[in-house]
């Protein structure tokens, strides 16, 4: 298969056959997964795929598969339980001192295992200026919101002036001291991480973070590292987001090369999520199980500052929480057994706990 490297972001089943991404005898099975789900791929990740390898493990992110219609009984429309913790129209209180904010419902790819799959797409919309200013009204009434989350859809998708008027309206809210942004930007199109757009992001007194997404070491181009680094310029904070996918990134070096490249980027490794139970989704997820033998090996292998932690949504809203590996057992009167990164055991002594 030739691909001809595209120009234009790719939206529909054809152009995604013509930039040779799918063999043309695939596009009955797009179209039907089309019907249901967005498309999106930018050239800056298409550019990525290599030739010839229906296994791509960037190609296989964001082409649709027919996979993707069948759904297994525990998937849920929302997985993370987000509406139910919504008191106004896109924003998510769910911990005490932080909401989530849903600026816009469209990003400019469209990866096929997304935990809101069913929420965004184009003409899914972006929050009208009235939604946002009850979101704001609700923040100022509630003064133990200390993090603001900006996500999506990808809210980075946004001009730099709409990103600006909402940063300086959260800043003018005393409480709120960290605004978090959350985007798949810096790798689908860092040539739209401007300047203009980090400094945007920006507010005198207040910590911007951003939350970057990649799944595969590939990602982290040069391109990418430069757009890390014009936010970082600015000011940022950059932690990286990943999701454990089966065929693209559940084996120990091409996790430990993300991991890595993440660092060389300026990122931190924050969090690897074990795949969310959205529809569609069950040929992504990697067993929990396997999920910590990876995590004990980037324990072994990588320094603390490359090694994120393996975090679990659990469904329904109720939170996410570090799901291991285990490093400790605790056994009774002060005793514990604590593995090493290379698996020996050895017994630890509390003298505390032993009331001594
Ligand atoms: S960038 Fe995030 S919100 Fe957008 S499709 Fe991918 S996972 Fe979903």
């Amino acid at each position: 298969m030739t691909i001809q490297r595209p120009t234009q972001r790719l939206t529909t089943p054809r152009s995604l056959i013509e930039a040779g991404l799918a063999a043309p005898e695939r596009l009955q099975e797009l179209e039907a997964v089309a019907e249901r789900y967005a498309i999106g791929l930018t050239p800056a990740l298409a550019t990525l795929v290599q030739p010839g390898d229906p296994a791509d493990p960037i190609a296989r992110q964001f082409v649709p598969d027919a996979r993707e219609l069948i759904r297994d009984p525990a998937e849920r429309d929302d997985p993370i339980g987000d509406d139910a913790m919504s008191p106004v129209k896109g924003l998510v209180h769910r911990y005490p001192d932080r909401v989530l904010i849903k600026l816009v419902a469209v990003c400019a790819v469209y990866c096929r295992f997304c935990f809101r799959r069913e929420r965004v797409g184009p003409g899914a919309g972006v929050l009208s200026s009235a939604e946002f200013a009850a979101a704001l009204d609700y923040v100022r009434a509630h003064t133990g919101v200390w993090e603001v989350i900006l996500t999506g859809g990808d809210p980075l998708t946004l001009a730099p002036r709409r990103i600006a008027e909402a940063t300086l309206a959260l800043a003018g809210i005393p409480h709120v001291k960290t605004l978090r942004w959350h985007t798949r930007l810096p790798v689908a199109a860092p040539e739209r991480v401007t300047k203009a757009m980090a400094r945007a992001l920006m507010a005198e007194g207040k910590t911007t973070v951003v939350a970057v997404h990649a799944n595969h070491p590939r990602e982290l181009t040069e391109s990418a590292r430069s757009a890390c680094r014009r936010l970082t310029a600015e000011g940022a904070m950059l932690v990286s987001q990943s999701v454990l996918l089966k065929g693209v990134n559940d084996d120990g070096e091409t996790l430990i090369a993300l991991m890595r490249a993440f660092v060389e980027a300026g990122v931190k490794p924050y969090y690897l999520h074990h795949g969310d139970l959205a529809p569609g989704t069950a040929h992504w997820r990697v067993p929990i199980a396997k999920g910590q033998e990876l995590m004990r090996l980037l324990r072994a292998r990588l320094s603390g500052l490359a090694t994120p932690s393996y975090m679990l949504d659990i469904p329904g809203g109720r939170g996410k929480v570090p799901i291991g590996p285990q490093w400790v057992r605790t056994g009774g009167g002060g005793t514990h057994l604590v593995t090493d990164p290379r698996g020996g055991e050895h017994l630890y002594v509390d003298r505390l706990e032993m009331g001594a």
